[in-house]
């Protein structure tokens, strides 16, 4: 009689099992010898389901990594940025990267995420050159300015991305976005814009300004914000802005979260002081953690001292391992302080993870601890756009 076959032990997907064999493999060697022969491997199978488009089995198998290794985890959630970065490709004649270069704005109108015209792309051409790259490094730009719903998605559409931007790049082109294909952008007070680029340098050169000579990322950043922001300037009016400094996608996508958060309350403490005229210390912030099944994000009410009304508010999310043990209220607590904000409340209660049913809005902490929709003043609310949040 046949015998049942037994199941796969995790029940994931083959190639998801093969991904957790190398990249436990990688996590518990203790050599370089032999760390470069399982990241060989896992280079290989990561590229082979990145080009198969097989987001599942990726995703497959970092959650069940993130139960059971946290070595096993980090290696492989490493090594998918890394591959994805490169359009999941080797070649024998080149590195190539996507780099993402985050600016964080903030409007009382609405941040374009347009059509970078040539101009514009040739003077960032010049100024990334200058300030961020390494020299003989070739570049193509897309000419688009990305909100973040309109980044690649997922590994694979990423690695898709940094294959097409990196042709280009070996061609020293930039590469044409057909704005039509991408998805329209939800509007925020403040948001973050990025501008997308891949880089081609032969094997072993440097890519990086601060990787030659006397250069530094700190100085590679001072220079980047004044020359390579005043090259956006002209298509953000309206706008205030703050550039990051350039890094690789996931990196620069992640430095532009946390930067945005600080940036964020602060681009609310300015325009609710600029719309009501009122200076930042007539000001008070509520704090206050709000839950899902778990600690979702933390929430900012803001009123006037001398009324308990939410004007405006501002979410704070939870990055990377964060949840209620870190520090996260100590920052934003330094964050509004910075911004010239005494009277900060922060509430101990857990408040659910509430919307409003009509515009969508987040629900933010009152002074008498309940959830508010935030509302400006009718005379000033005619100031500025609807659905400002
Ligand atoms: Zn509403």
């Amino acid at each position: 009689m046949k015998r049942a076959r037994f199941g796969r032990r995790s029940g994931l997907p083959r190639e998801a099992e093969e991904l957790l064999r190398l990249a436990g493999g990688l996590a518990e060697s203790h050599s370089r010898a032999e760390d470069a022969f399982w990241e060989h491997k896992l280079a290989d199978a990561v590229d082979g389901l990145l080009q198969a488009g097989q987001e599942d089995s990726l995703n497959a198998a970092l959650d069940h990594l993130y139960a059971s290794s946290t070595q096993g985890y980090e290696e492989l959630a490493d090594m998918l940025e890394s591959r994805a970065e490169c359009g999941a490709q080797s070649r024998n004649d080149a590195n190539v990267l996507l780099l993402a270069a985050p600016l964080l704005a903030w409007s009382r109108f609405s941040i374009p995420s347009s059509t970078l015209p040539t101009t514009v792309l040739a003077n960032l051409r010049v100024h990334l050159r200058a300030h961020v790259l390494a020299d003989g490094v070739k570049l193509a730009l897309a000419n688009a300015l990305f909100s973040p719903d309109q980044l690649p998605q997922g590994y694979c559409e990423t690695a898709r991305f940094a294959a097409e931007l990196g042709e280009c790049a070996l061609r020293d082109q930039d590469l044409p976005i057909d704005q039509e294909t991408l998805p329209e952008t939800t509007r925020f007070l403040s948001d973050v814009r990025y501008a997308l680029f891949a880089i081609a340098a032969k094997p072993g050169a440097p890519l990086f300004s601060w990787q030659e000579g006397d250069g530094t990322r700190d100085v590679a950043a001072a220079q980047w914000r004044s020359q390579g922001g005043a090259c956006l300037t002209p298509l953000l009016a309206g706008c205030a802005m703050e550039t990051v400094l350039p890094d690789a996608f996931f990196a620069g996508c992640r430095e532009a979260d946390s930067a945005s958060r600080p940036y964020s309350v602060r681009a609310s403490v300015a325009f609710l002081s600029t719309t009501l005229d009122v200076a930042p210390d007539k000001l008070r912030a509520v704090v206050a953690a709000f839950h899902d099944r778990q600690l979702e994000e933390y929430r900012i009410g803001f009123t006037t001292l001398d009324n308990n009304s939410v004007l405006h508010g501002v979410v704070w999310p939870l990055l990377g391992a964060e949840d209620e043990n870190g520090d996260v209220p100590a920052q934003i607590e330094t964050a509004l302080r910075e911004c010239g904000i005494n009277e900060i409340l922060q509430l101990d209660q857990r408040f659910p993870l509430e919307y409003c049913d009509d515009c969508g809005a987040p629900m933010y902490p009152s002074p008498e601890g309940e959830a508010a929709h935030a509302e400006l003043p009718e005379d000033k609310a005619e100031q500025v756009p609807k659905h400002l949040h």
